[in-house]
């Protein structure tokens, strides 16, 4: 099988993991968390980084440092991961939900002013996939409502919108380090910010609030701390962004050159005027002329052995938010056809150019003539 993902992990990983066992820090307490929240954040061009143990205990970390109340409505893409709807939730905010663009798949920054009322207090931002949102686009919508601005950058680390680095914008940034991202730590995510008063916040709160007499508490945090043993793997990936990030754009660009003979897909842009596409993920969209649907042509690329993913599945058609009652009889239609025609194939940093080969000759066979009638009923 060619996988989906997978990861390099024949840099400094090993030593450095070995430095915490030799020296016994394997908890929170050890020097790499440190290191990798400096180290990480200078990358990113913020002053300051909270590790936390996932990119969703990130999410809601930032939304809780920001001090969001419970009523607060929070402007977000339905064309997501569960997190960013959760960690809003979690607090007892509204998550208020915005299309996605056709071409670039991200949130549509034209439809957001749209959704605005009294009560919206914040944007969370979600670069999805390989180009990030247009940030003027936000500051603006920002600044004219008053609004706070969150960036999820998990998808996104080491892109950049007009030169200037994802994870940047905004009140407060947040990156995940799943073994699919662009680094991993196996599991892990950070929370940035400029600001000092927030980041002691957040770190408290990441901390379960201990105040200076430990084991009294003033107010109710989390245990989301990150250990010395996946710091140590963070600061080991780190090292090799750069040369991770090209392979992804290398992927990308070979993807997009063998397979644009082909008009029934549509494919991401290379790049737009703000930003060249990182292909974090190379994804695919079936035209609306192919009679089948992306779970078919997943069954499919699965029989000739090559695994693949479907495309995010839109919030507002999530089971668990309708039985809470949320999002009752709202339609994003670009969304829902992303989520119906859209999968992604192998593009892991351990992928090798013959089985992008393999893979491009298997995608193509999937619009051969004899190959276009579904194998099954969908
Ligand atoms: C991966 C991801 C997350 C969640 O991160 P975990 O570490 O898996 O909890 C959140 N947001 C985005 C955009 C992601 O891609």
């Amino acid at each position: 099988m060619i996988p989906v993902n997978e990861p390099l992990l024949d840099g400094n990983e090993r030593r450095y993991v070995t430095e915490c066992i030799d020296s016994g820090w394997i908890s929170s307490e050890g020097p790499f968390v440190e290191r990798f929240e400096r180290e990480l954040a200078g990358r990113v061009e913020r002053r300051h980084g909270i590790a936390v143990c996932n990119g969703t205990a990130a999410l809601e970390l930032a939304i809780a440092g920001l001090g969001l109340q419970p009523g607060d409505e929070v402007l977000m893409p339905t064309f997501t991961i569960i997190s960013c709807a959760a960690a809003v939730i979690r607090r007892g905010c509204v998550p208020v939900l915005v299309d996605s663009d056709s071409k670039t798949w991200n949130m549509d920054v034209n439809q957001l002013e749209g959704r605005i009322t009294p009560k919206t207090r914040a944007v969370m931002v979600v670069h999805i996939y390989g180009l990030p949102v247009d940030m003027d686009a936000i500051a603006r919508v920002a600044r004219k409502h008053g609004l706070l601005v969150i960036e999820d950058a998990s998808q996104m680390l080491g892109q950049t919108f007009r030169g200037q680095p994802c994870g940047s914008f905004g009140d407060i940034s947040t990156f995940s380090f799943y073994p699919n991202k662009h680094i991993t730590t196996g599991e892990g995510g950070m929370v940035l910010t400029n600001d000092e008063g927030l980041a002691a916040r957040c770190r408290s709160l990441r901390n379960l609030c201990f105040s200076s007499r430990r084991f009294i508490h003033e107010e109710l945090g989390y245990n989301f701390r990150m250990s010395n043993l996946q710091a140590a793997l963070g600061v080991a990936q780190l090292e090799r962004l750069d040369e991770f990030v090209a392979r992804k754009r290398q992927m990308g660009n070979l993807y997009s050159r063998l397979l644009s003979d082909l008009d029934c897909l549509e494919m991401m842009p290379l790049s737009t005027n703000y930003a060249e596409n990182i292909f974090w993920v190379f994804g695919a969209v079936l035209h609306d002329s192919v009679p089948f649907e992306a779970s078919e042509a997943m069954a499919r690329l699965g029989s000739r052995q090559i695994a693949t993913r479907p495309f995010f599945w839109p919030m507002h058609e999530q089971p668990v938010f309708r039985n809470m009652g949320l999002f009752g009889g709202e339609r994003y239609p670009v969304a829902e056809r992303l989520a119906r025609r859209g999968f992604y194939i192998p593009s892991g940093m351990a992928l090798q150019k013959a089985q992008m080969e393999m893979v491009v000759t298997a995608v193509k066979e999937l619009f051969s003539a004899d190959n276009y009638q579904p194998t099954r009923a969908i």
